[in-house]
């Protein structure tokens, strides 16, 4: 995300640059800076000014002065070196660049030299590229273009984190959030991934001890248990829009961050997963999804894929995995998961004289006897 805004913003800044400058009407003609959610929000603060473009053009305008004077700890010291008053005139914001062209004409002095200047250098090796294909003017642009983008990523994640406060009440009346409903809904993404991971675990030693035929069978029980997982995983988007709600904030993350983590290192596309979904849907039953996996031509690729992903573990039984090995990354968010749900549940279960919702089955069996 942030590198495609990265790239979009450098290169409006660069525009501005090499015309005249941050002018309002210049600014209004740059979409990646005038739909930056941090100006829109400044904007949105200050009621009286309304929303026209001239007012986003402005703040945008304040903002890449703001940037610029980020390059210098005393960006307004007057002494040369200053690559914030540099980057200034670089974007018409200093005095006296205000409306110029970059490059000068007859009778029509450029900034060229009054950038040149901040930067000591002269006119001449500003434009010349190092030997990373950069001149120190592409260099002092691309920075001003990066204090703009940690803004706006700044603004982004402030704004989620204070969305989930507002929607999380204090713990002190966390009985009136209606925890337990909560996390039936986790517990119906842990049921799978708990069998994936312990099926991933027998595949995986099957696999050391030369087995294939027990590799084989493991591997089409794990492949099951992960398309639960995501079908399970869309139905918590669709239900609850991918939303974490726990009692602590850093487990949020932890969570949300591990669903996802825990996908990477696998060797299947996003449309593999939207077949496996489908094949779940189609055939629920793990002794129906098994058969399937012989039959469908789609489903007996996607399990060559995954049987040899799982035997690309070299992993020594008795050693810690080995760093860089894929599955047991995966392994590895998936004990997060896991092991982060279980934690955020003990620290409720003191309201709630019930067990885990993962152990229920167990519970019910034990008072059937
Ligand atoms: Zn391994």
């Amino acid at each position: 995300m942030s590198k495609q805004l990265k790239a979009e913003v450098d290169n409006a800044v660069r525009a501005l640059a090499e015309n005249r400058g941050a002018t309002l009407e210049a600014v209004a003609l740059q979409p990646a800076l005038m739909t930056l959610e941090c100006v829109i929000a400044e904007a949105r603060d200050d009621v009286r000014a309304g929303t026209s473009l001239d007012v986003l053009a402005a703040i945008v305008a304040a903002f890449l002065e703001e940037a610029a004077d980020a390059l210098e700890e005393h960006p307004h010291a007057g002494t040369e070196p200053n690559r914030s008053a540099a980057a200034r005139a670089a974007l018409g914001l200093e005095p006296g660049t205000q409306g110029k062209p970059l490059r000068g004409t007859r009778g029509e002095p450029g900034r060229i030299g009054t950038v040149a200047r901040w930067l000591a250098y002269d006119s001449a090796s500003l434009f010349k590229k190092r030997q990373d294909g950069r001149s120190p003017f592409d260099v002092l642009l691309e920075d001003v273009a990066e204090q703009l983008v940690r803004r706006e990523v700044a603004h982004q994640v402030g704004e989620r984190r204070a969305m989930q406060l507002a929607r999380r009440l204090p713990l002190e009346s966390a009985m009136k959030i209606d925890w337990l409903a909560r996390f039936e809904c986790y517990y119906r993404l842990w049921s799978p991934l708990s069998g994936m991971r312990n099926d991933i675990n027998a595949a995986v030693a099957h696999h050391q001890s030369g087995d294939a035929d027990e590799l084989d069978y493991f591997s089409r029980k794990a492949l099951y248990y992960y398309s639960w997982f995501l079908w399970e995983l869309h139905a918590f988007q669709h239900a609850h829009g991918g939303l974490w709600i726990l009692p602590d904030p850093a487990a949020e993350q932890t969570i949300a961050d591990a669903t996802w983590m825990l996908r990477k290192p696998l060797a299947l596309t996003e449309l593999d997963d939207s077949i496996l979904r489908l094949a779940i849907d189609g055939w629920p039953e793990l002794a129906h999804f098994v058969q399937a996996t012989y039959r469908d031509a789609a489903l007996r690729r996607i399990i060559s894929t995954w049987t040899d992903w799982l035997a690309s573990c070299a992993c020594s039984a008795s050693e810690d995995p080995a760093d860089g090995c894929l599955v047991h990354e995966c392994l590895l968010w998936t004990d997060s998961f896991a092991d982060t749900l279980d934690a955020q549940w003990d620290q409720l279960a003191d309201w709630y004289a019930v067990d885990r919702p993962s152990s229920a089955v167990d519970t019910h069996l034990e008072h059937a006897e």
